[in-house]
């Protein structure tokens, strides 16, 4: 059993589609594919979706261009059974550009019924053309599969109903020996409205699927050779890692690496199902291997930076904090839904790094009446992780000393991890920092000896 999820740029046209066939027939046994909408086509639903409130003819005629793209390749693919399907689909889309333009508001509500025509369009052609293609093929509205809480736009699964509904809905389609074919990125909340994973999220929807069908893997296609030790756009020594652990992925994830959605990681690293990071135009290239062990290659690391984060200092009002002073403060944080990159706790004091979008006014509503927030913001988080870290203490001195002469305002090891190191800078030449840091920790020779002299 085997979830296979396909992002944008390996869904982008028709020959991108032709690749993808060709990979699940490499595939035996059991097979759910998962898709993100093609690329591009989100980004433009939400560009919609913001002209929808002023121009309503603008809204739709954009809408129809998008319509038309997944009909050209339809017709591309001799798959054109699949129209009225598109048709249907974007039909609905319309009424939910009218229905901003009545409101003349782009409520996250409607946003997320706009954009989940991307992973709707894309599914359905993926399935029509996995069927052209001999492949028996079974479509299902990944709605009717990924239950979630209300949160639009970064709405969070319900694994049990989740659960219930693939057993439902899927196992039965894989027990008649039908390659499932879903969209990723969407579900339903209460009521059953449309709501979405937060943006990146087929991953997500692939591996919260691949946790409910106890999958034996979960292979992340992408247009990248695997997860690299750093961008390779950025840091020219870069190289993809054979393996590395839930552990370090899910850091590395969260500190700005784009290869995988952030919680990606959580339910397959619960049930020790692998993930898998693939190259969908080198299907023959190793890629990545995730899992709990993560070291066969004796001994990695990466780095990664996102920038721009907000520094959070919370501090108690009284001198003498009571001892729930942090525990009152991470709670509140939960509630208020900010989420903590890294931080530290200090008696009456904690400081966090948090994403720029956090609702910091909701965090000071919910502490006010015992602490003060302060916030600084515009910095940037860069992380190290990897098993040689651990293995080598020195290598924690050296990626210290890659920081010389920039203003440091945390260092921390995220999520306990031994195998990993945060610390947060001053936003400038971050590029040239994060080579700097790949270079020694890598152990490049010449950065080593300018680090160390
Ligand atoms: N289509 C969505 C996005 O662009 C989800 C995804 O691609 O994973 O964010
Ligand atoms: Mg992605």
């Amino acid at each position: 059993m085997r979830v296979l999820k396909f992002g944008g740029t390996s869904v982008a046209d028709a020959a991108a589609l032709e690749r993808l066939v060709g990979i699940v027939k490499t595939r035996t046994g059991a097979r759910t594919v998962v898709v993100s909408a093609l690329a591009g086509v989100t980004d433009r639903l939400l560009a919609i979706g913001e002209l929808a409130v002023h121009d309503r003819a603008g809204a739709r005629a954009a809408l129809d261009e998008i319509l038309t793209r997944h009909l050209d390749m339809a017709r591309a693919l001799s798959a054109l059974a699949v129209e009225p399907m598109l048709r249907g689909i974007a039909r609905g889309a319309e009424r939910t550009v009218d229905g901003i333009a009545d409101a003349a508001h782009a409520s996250p509500p409607l946003l997320d019924k706009l954009v989940a025509a991307g992973e709707l369009w894309s599914s359905r052609l993926v399935a029509a053309y996995l069927t052209e293609c001999g492949v028996r093929a079974q479509w299902i509205d990944a709605r009717h599969l990924v239950s979630t809480d209300g949160r639009h736009r970064q709405a969070t699964p319900d694994l049990a109903a989740t659960e219930d509904a693939v057993r439902r809905h899927v196992r039965p389609a894989l027990a008649l020996d039908r390659v499932v074919v879903t969209g990723g990125f969407i579900g339903s909340g209460p009521g059953g409205v449309t709501t979405t994973l937060g943006r990146g999220g087929s991953d997500y929807s692939a591996a919260i699927l691949g946790a409910c069908l106890l999958a034996d893997e979960i292979e992340i296609w992408t247009d990248v050779d695997g997860v690299y030790s750093a961008d390779p756009r950025v840091v020219a020594g870069a190289r993809v890692l054979p393996a590395m652990s839930y552990e370090d992925a899910e850091i590395l994830a969260t500190f700005g690496a784009k290869v995988l959605h952030p919680r990606t990681i959580e339910p397959a690293a619960a049930l020790g199902i692998p993930v898998r990071v693939l190259n969908s135009r080198r299907p023959d290239a190793p890629g990545t291997r995730i899992d709990a062990d993560g070291s066969r290659t004796g001994g990695y690391i990466a780095v990664a930076a996102r920038g721009t984060v907000t520094l959070v200092h919370v501090t108690a009002r009284q001198r003498r904090a009571d001892r729930a002073f942090a525990a009152r403060v991470l709670q509140a944080m939960a509630d208020a839904h900010v989420a903590v990159l890294v931080g530290e706790v200090h008696k009456g004091k904690l400081t966090v790094a948090v994403s720029p979008g956090a609702d910091l006014d909701g965090l000071r509503a919910r502490v006010g009446d015992f602490a003060e927030v302060q916030t600084r913001e515009g910095l940037t988080a860069v992380c190290a992780v990897g098993d040689r870290l651990t293995e080598d203490p020195r290598l924690v001195m050296l990626a210290l000393a890659a920081f010389d002469g920039r203003h440091v305002h945390l260092v921390a090891r995220p999520g306990g991890a031994a195998s990993a190191l945060a610390v947060v800078v001053e936003d400038a030449a971050v590029h040239d920092l994060l080579a700097r840091l790949h270079g020694v920790l890598a152990g490049e020779a010449d950065v080593l000896r300018a680090a160390v002299a």
